[in-house]
């Protein structure tokens, strides 16, 4: 047997079992990352980030624990969980910015084809009334390989409820300009593997460019993610880039520090600069 294999097997099963426990005693926890609107360096959203930090396992990576709560269909109770977040904190703190204020929460794939995520989505955009185009879902290219007309059909359902449809990822994965073509999007968000050598590539420089180019074109709004630098952000602002989300403004964090943020915008200052 492969000893490789197996221990990774045990860790899955640990990850599930205490993931099944986080979820029943209600200790799973979110983090808010900003989005920066680039002209006017206001925090326009913010996308929600799922936290576990076991008692035994420590603090398990959302990369780690995501797939395996895909695979034992604890992603369905997960995901709602975090939709139900998303709602609450729009409606105790749309106030709080006098300006439109969304949030984005991230979608599985499986939640994508399931019906009763479908009726859950439906029953709190008609909670939200008109507030509910403040909620981006965050799909990845991967959710629909298999059935591109399923997909448009879902999509299309879920911004018939008022939600916008944002395209993680961009840039990994497939990108394909059919999918571009047929999917209802509101936002393309590219991802970090793009920007991070974008100071010494030319060629990364160009696809970006054209990227947000195209998306312009397309009427999509652009979201450059995992900016670090300030060098990453001057090319970025250069290239007509929208909002950007990174670690250069901010990490992921708590909703009373999104809600002092906002209160303190516009950004005067660096919070976090990797380079130094
Ligand atoms: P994502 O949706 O692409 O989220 C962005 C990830 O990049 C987050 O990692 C964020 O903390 C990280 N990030 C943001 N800015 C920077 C930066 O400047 N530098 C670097 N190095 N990283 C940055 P995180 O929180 O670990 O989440 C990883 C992935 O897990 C997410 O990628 C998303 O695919 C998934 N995920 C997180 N929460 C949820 C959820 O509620 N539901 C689902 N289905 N997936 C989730
Ligand atoms: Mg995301
Ligand atoms: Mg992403």
């Amino acid at each position: 047997y492969d000893e490789i294999y197996v221990k990774e097997k045990i860790f899955s099963i640990e990850v599930c079992n205490s993931l099944q426990s986080a979820i029943e005693n209600n200790k799973l926890s979110v983090l808010y990352q900003p989005k920066i609107r680039i002209p006017d360096k206001k925090i326009v959203s913010a996308e929600i980030l799922l936290r576990f930090d076991d008692l035994i396992l420590g603090s398990v990576p959302p990369a780690t624990f995501i797939p395996i709560a895909e695979r034992s269909g604890q992603i369905s109770k997960i995901g709602a969980w975090v939709l139900d977040k998303a709602v609450l904190f729009l409606k105790q703190n749309t106030p709080c910015s006098n300006e439109k204020f969304s949030l984005s929460v991230n979608v599985s794939a499986l939640q994508l084809n399931d019906r009763n995520f479908l009726d859950i989505a439906k029953s709190y955009a008609e909670s939200l009334g008109d507030a509910i185009d403040f909620i981006e879902l965050e799909i990845t290219e991967s959710s629909f390989l298999n059935d591109i007309d399923e997909s448009v059909l879902i999509l299309n359902e879920l911004k018939s409820f008022g939600y916008r449809i944002s395209l993680d990822d961009f840039g990994t994965g497939y990108s394909s300009f059919f999918h571009l073509s047929r999917i209802p999007l509101d936002i393309i968000k590219i991802d970090r593997s793009l920007i991070f050598n974008i100071d010494n590539s030319p060629s990364l420089r160009s696809l970006v460019r054209n990227i947000i180019r195209m998306a312009k074109d397309l009427n999509i709004e652009v979201v450059a993610e995992g900016i670090e630098t300030e060098n990453q952000l001057r090319i970025l602002e250069d290239l007509g880039c929208q909002y950007i989300q990174g670690y250069i403004f901010s990490k992921p964090v708590s909703d009373k520090e999104l809600i002092d943020m906002i209160k303190l915008q516009p950004f005067k200052q660096r919070m976090h600069d990797s380079n130094k």
